[in-house]
C-alpha cells in the first residue's frame, strides 16, 4: 500500500509553503479557535498562536456540530478572515473541509486540508480533496481504527496525493469522565506502519483545558510530528469548545513546557 512503511522505508515530510512536518524536522504547532467567529477574534487568536511559536493558524468556518441548532461556522466569511489573519502574521492556514462541493472555495484560502473525524471513512471526500493535490490533515475517526485510518490516507494517496498528515484526536471508549480516549500509541504505531506524518490533538483528545498541557507534552514524548490545540482569548465566552480552549496565559505556559520537552528529545 502507498501509505505503509514498507511501500515507502523514509519518512515523509510535508511542506506546508516552507513549513516543514515530519522526518526529524522540528515539532510544528497549529492553534486557533475552535470556530472562526469574526476578523476580530481570530486576529486575536493569531496573534496569541504566533507569540506562543504556533506556524499555522486553525479555526473552523464549516462546523460539524452534533445538534443542527448550534452555530455552524461562518462558511466563507470565516475564509476570508482566518486568510487575511494569517496572512497578517506570515502564518499558514488549517481549516476543514465538510462537503465535496466545498473544496474549490475551501483550498482558494487554505493550505492545508482538514478531515474532520466524523468524515473519516467518507470516501468521496477522501478521493475529492485527494485530487487537489493540497495537504491533507487527515483526524481519525470518532471510532477509528488503526487500520480504518491507514486505509482512509490510502484513499488520499491513490489520487497522487502524498502530503497526508495524520491527526490522533482520541477515540470513543466507554469513559465519559474524558470527551475522547486520548490514544497516544496511536503515534509510535503509526510511525511503525505509515511514512506519514502524525500530530496529536490533546484538545479534542481530552476535552478539558488543564488536561490539555500535560497530555501536548506526552504527545512530544510520544514521538509526534507536531500538535494542534484550541485556544482563544475568553475561552468562557467562546462559540464552541470552550471548556478544552486554552486562554493566553495557559498557552504561553504550555508551549514554553513543549519547546523544553522537544529539546530534551
Ligand atoms: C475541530 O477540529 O474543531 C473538530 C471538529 O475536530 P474533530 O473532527 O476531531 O472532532
Ligand atoms: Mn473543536
Amino acid at each position: 500500500k502507498l501509505t505503509s512503511r514498507e511501500f515507502h522505508p523514509q519518512d515523509t515530510v510535508v511542506d506546508v509553503n516552507g513549513v516543514k512536518i515530519g522526518g526529524t524536522e522540528n515539532f510544528v504547532t497549529m492553534a486557533g479557535p475552535c470556530s472562526i467567529e469574526g476578523l476580530d477574534q481570530i486576529r486575536e487568536c493569531a496573534r496569541i498562536a504566533k507569540a506562543g511559536g504556533a506556524q499555522i493558524l486553525r479555526g473552523g468556518a464549516f462546523k460539524p456540530r452534533t445538534s443542527p441548532y448550534a452555530f455552524q461556522g461562518l462558511e466563507e466569511e470565516g475564509l476570508k478572515y482566518i486568510r487575511q489573519a494569517a496572512d497578517e502574521l506570515g502564518m499558514q492556514v488549517i481549516t476543514e473541509v465538510m462537503d465535496e462541493g466545498h473544496i474549490d472555495m475551501v483550498a482558494a484560502y487554505s493550505d492545508i486540508l482538514q478531515i474532520g473525524a466524523r468524515n473519516m471513512q467518507n470516501f468521496k471526500l477522501l478521493q475529492a480533496v485527494g485530487k487537489t493535490g493540497k495537504p491533507i490533515g487527515l483526524k481519525r475517526g470518532i471510532s477509528g481504527t488503526i487500520d480504518e485510518w491507514l486505509n482512509a490516507a490510502e484513499y488520499i494517496a491513490v489520487q497522487n496525493n502524498h502530503q497526508v498528515i495524520f491527526i490522533e484526536r482520541g477515540i470513543r471508549t466507554y469513559e465519559t469522565a474524558t470527551r475522547n480516549t486520548f490514544d497516544l500509541s496511536a503515534v509510535p504505531l503509526m510511525k511503525k506502519l505509515s511514512h506519514f506524518p502524525i500530530i496529536v490533538d490533546p484538545s479534542h483528545g481530552t476535552g478539558i483545558w488543564d488536561l490539555v498541557p500535560p497530555m501536548a507534552r506526552a504527545g512530544v514524548a510520544s514521538g509526534a510530528d507536531g500538535m494542534i490545540v484550541e485556544i482563544h482569548p475568553d475561552p468562557a465566552n467562546a462559540w464552541s469548545d470552550g471548556p478544552q480552549s486554552l486562554n493566553e496565559k495557559t498557552y504561553m505556559n504550555m508551549m514554553k513546557e513543549v519547546q523544553i520537552m522537544e529539546k530534551a528529545m
